[in-house]
């Protein structure tokens, strides 16, 4: 173990839990985490004030795993959240903390998925149950005393699920559950609501805030862009390509990331290194210093790794992964413009995210201005910029020794000096895309996000659950070449993506890459199919059934 995991190893949490979270990367707790874990290990109840972003799931999870009894095949823990994407990645998150403790069994519960199942798992012993409000509240009628033997209750994202109408739902399960429980509530905001849930039930619960002092922030050019998860690598390989960076570092959350994307930056053949708290000091010192005199140019660090990281030639600071809290933002960022140079500071930020983006402009009192993925053409400019700058300094004197081979190569190959010149270019810029077409083809473009304001969250919050709030959302942004197509089938008629998928490839006669993005709602589905020959598409469909009902695909007019 190293000397950093001592943060977890000094909570008092059960070694099986510390081990399961070092393996998943962890390095350190996060505020929250640091301050929550003990006030739920003694049994408080607790109020919570923080967002995605911040580590909270963590936060309850952890000590919640520890109190349970494993012996006891009984719900014991009961978390509440607003929808079911959240559900199921609260439930993912305790089974990834619960890996090395054996029996232990969670169950997520949620609405748009048959209820005999999941009363089952909960009668078959689950010891934690992820529910959505109004999908439990279904159980509670079928069965009044499913939670009969609770002793833990968490209610994740508590504003949200007033927001969504959870109101009486929450009522309800809390009468349904033992009075001598021990509550925790995580919300992002505390409106008056809120405070009169807690005031009713919950016993003198201690207060969890992490503080957010206003910080300034000069001399640093910020931006974000929006990206969705598993874009992250690809937009970072694009973005420094047009970015003129002395020396970079790159932050992220977990050792496994800091290895994913140096290896990534290598492959491109950028002089990259990763630093994280599994390198030895010594060994991480050695990185500091060749970054320091240009041995290595991008180091890609989680924030315990780079403690203590001073390093002047640093240009550029890109948040990979968001920060759990203001403060680390403004420390981050404060690597770059040291000694009064001027620094650049990109910030990647996911759907679930905005709102910690919000925090960091409110706390910095600063807008951090929207930035877009560079196109093609871009690429493409800053391409043939670093390679004219490359031979601008050859140019005056390589005549001088190499102009008497030039002639001679071109005697000799019976060819013009422009395809001899040609050809050596080729040659010196070993395969790289160098015109549009080309950039184009390397580049699929990757789908960055529609400005803030417009809720177009795709897969973190796909489904805002029982309540049809996600019939309200935005579409996504197209991609070219696409345009959308409806059609009347949704979740509740039991579709999911893959149904559509499948009966578009399989009866349209596409390739795999012709769809894009399918995105089930309610009570519709929409595609994104190639706009060239979409009418002769949508006729060879026209009689496709899905799950029994017909596909009745049609081009969706947007706005
Ligand atoms: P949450 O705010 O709970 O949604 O967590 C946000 C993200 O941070 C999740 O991807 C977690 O896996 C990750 N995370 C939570 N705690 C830590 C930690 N102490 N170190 C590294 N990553 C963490």
């Amino acid at each position: 173990m190293t000397q950093e995991t001592g943060g977890f190893a000094a909570l008092d949490l059960n070694p099986n839990i510390v081990a399961a979270v070092v393996a998943t990367g962890y390095e350190e707790p996060s505020a929250i985490q640091q301050q929550s874990i003990p006030i739920i290990l003694a049994g408080h109840d607790m109020i919570g004030q923080a967002q995605t972003g911040t580590g909270k799931t963590a936060a309850f999870a952890l000590p919640i795993l520890n109190k349970i009894d494993v012996s006891k095949r009984e719900p014991q823990a009961l978390i509440l959240a607003p929808t079911r994407e959240l559900a199921l990645q609260v439930a993912t998150a305790f089974e990834t903390y619960a890996k090395q403790m054996p029996g232990v069994n969670v169950v997520a519960v949620y609405g748009g998925a048959p209820m005999g199942p999941q009363l089952r798992a909960i009668r078959n012993g689950a010891q934690i149950v992820v529910a959505t409000p109004g999908r439990l509240c279904d159980h509670l009628r079928r069965d009044e005393k499913v939670l009969s033997t609770v002793q833990y209750l968490v209610l994740d994202e508590a504003d949200e699920m007033l927001k969504l109408g959870f109101m009486d739902d929450l009522e309800v399960i809390f009468d349904a559950i033992p009075a001598t429980r021990q509550t925790v509530l995580f919300s992002a905001t505390l409106p008056s609501s809120i405070r009169s849930i807690a005031e009713r039930h919950l016993r003198e619960p201690k207060h969890v805030k992490i503080q957010t002092k206003t910080q300034t922030v000069t001399a640093i050019d910020q931006a974000h862009l929006m990206v969705h998860a598993d874009q992250k690598i690809p937009a970072v390989l694009r973005l420094l390509e047009v970015e003129e960076f002395d020396a970079l570092i790159a932050f992220v959350r977990t050792k496994q990331a800091t290895l994913d994307l140096a290896a990534a930056l290598e492959a491109k053949g950028y002089k990259a290194a990763a630093l994280n708290g599994d390198i030895a000091q010594n060994q991480r010192e050695r990185v500091i210093d060749s970054l320091k005199d240009g041995r290595l140019d991008i180091v890609v660090a989680t924030d315990v790794a780079a403690r203590g990281l001073d390093v002047p030639r640093i240009t550029h600071v890109f948040n990979v992964d968001m920060p759990y809290d203001p403060e680390s933002y403004v420390h981050r960022i404060g690597r770059t413009g040291r000694a009064g140079r001027d620094g650049r500071a990109l910030l990647l930020v996911t759907p679930r995210e905005r709102r910690m983006l919000q925090v960091i402009e409110r706390v910095t009192g600063q807008k951090v201005a929207e930035a877009r993925l560079p196109n093609a053409q871009a690429v493409l400019d800053a391409r043939i910029k670093k390679l004219t700058t490359s031979l601008a300094p050859l140019v005056a004197e390589a005549e001088a020794t190499h102009g008497e081979l030039f002639d001679r190569l071109t005697t000799d190959l019976g060819c013009s000096a422009r395809a001899l010149a040609s050809a050596l270019l080729r040659k010196a810029t070993n395969g790289q895309a160098l015109d549009l077409a080309a950039v184009e083809r390397e580049q699929p473009l990757v789908p960055s996000f529609a400005p803030r304001g417009e809720r177009t969250e795709r897969g973190e919050r796909s489904d805002r659950g029982e309540r049809g709030e996600r019939e309200r959302r935005a579409p996504l942004p197209l991609a070219e070449g696409r345009v959308r197509c409806r059609t009347a089938l949704g979740a509740r008629d039991g579709i999911a993506a893959k149904n559509l998928l499948g009966a578009i490839l399989n009866e349209g006669g596409l390739a795999r890459d012709a769809i894009g993005r399918i995105q089930v709602r309610d009570s519709f589905s929409l595609v994104e199919l190639p706009e060239d020959g979409l009418e002769k598409l949508l006729a060879k469909l026209k009689d496709t059934r899905v799950a029994g009902k017909q596909l009745k695909l049609r081009r969706y007019r947007e706005d």
